[in-house]
């Protein structure tokens, strides 16, 4: 912390003060703490009053930094070993520097300058309050980010069950669509019914229809007229309650080529052909 302290006492005494050519600018310190006798602040004050950019963002600077103290009253008094160091850096930079002002006295270190130390140790704490701050705030935004990727990939998901409802009661209502009942083979089942729409596309819907169970599902089933192989189709479950209602776009072949749809039941993901007996029936044309 030491060497940290004085490294950053020695940039800005030595970058902002010594090397400066504006003889003015090394007062700004202790004028901004009222520190400098009755000539030294009438000259400086004439100076400032010319006009002189750079003593002006010096003074501000200072007050700012001074300002600050009032919060580190308890903690301002450096170290034994600091002040040892401070006292001969600032030593060899005023036997170094034949323009410096008396900043040191025979006294030793002016009570300004240890304020100035300690405005900047404060500074330093008050950036690294900042960076954790801002570090929070990143984390904040990307996590708000996340949300409300989240929130839109649930309305495009609302979005999309909404159009395909929209799709189905279309075929469903439309008076170009064909109605198939599809008629069990186990008479306690209920009836399925299907709406084929020319254009649209083909529903089918079941009502308390029994739950295949968790490792099986409900296959559609295109029956060809010319007698080829049934023409697999899409997959469905029935809800809680046994009701379904499941849609196929574009199905694998035109109702007049359709001589009937079967339903049967399939392992998890479907079949390219079917493995059991159909349970349901409907003759299309
Ligand atoms: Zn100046």
């Amino acid at each position: 912390m030491d060497s940290q302290w004085l490294a950053a006492f020695k940039g800005k005494f030595t970058g902002n003060i010594v090397n400066s050519n504006d003889q003015f600018r090394e007062l700004i310190e202790a004028y901004a703490i009222g520190s400098l006798d009755a000539p030294e602040r009438a000259q400086l004050e004439a100076h400032l009053a010319s006009g002189c950019d750079d003593c002006e963002k010096a003074l501000q600077e200072a007050r700012w930094l001074v300002s600050q103290l009032a919060y580190l009253a308890p903690n301002a008094e450096p170290s034994d070993m600091l002040k040892g160091r401070l006292l001969q850096t600032v030593r060899a930079e005023a036997a170094g520097s034949a323009a410096r002002r008396q900043v040191v006295g025979g006294a030793g270190i002016p009570s300004w300058l240890w304020a100035g130390v300690a405005a900047l140790l404060l500074f330093s704490l008050y950036s690294a309050w900042i960076a954790h701050k801002m570090h929070d705030e990143v984390a904040y935004l990307q996590q708000q980010a996340k949300i409300e990727q989240a929130e839109r990939e649930r309305l495009e998901a609302e979005l999309g069950a909404a159009k395909t409802q929209a799709h189905e009661a279309m075929i469903w209502s439309d008076p170009k669509s064909k109605k198939i009942m599809l008629r069990p083979k186990d008479p306690k089942m209920p009836d399925l019914e299907a709406m084929w729409h020319p254009d649209m596309g083909l529903v089918v819907r079941g009502w308390k229809v029994p739950s295949p169970g968790e490792k099986r599902m409900l296959q559609l089933w295109l029956i060809p007229k010319a007698g080829g192989k049934p023409m697999p189709s899409m997959t469905l479950w029935p809800d809680a309650n046994g009701k379904f209602s499941a849609m196929v776009e574009n199905p694998p072949d035109t109702m007049s080529d359709t001589q009937a749809l079967a339903i049967t039941e399939e392992p998890i993901g479907g079949s390219p052909q079917p493995t059991s007996a159909p349970m349901w029936v409907g003759g299309v044309s």
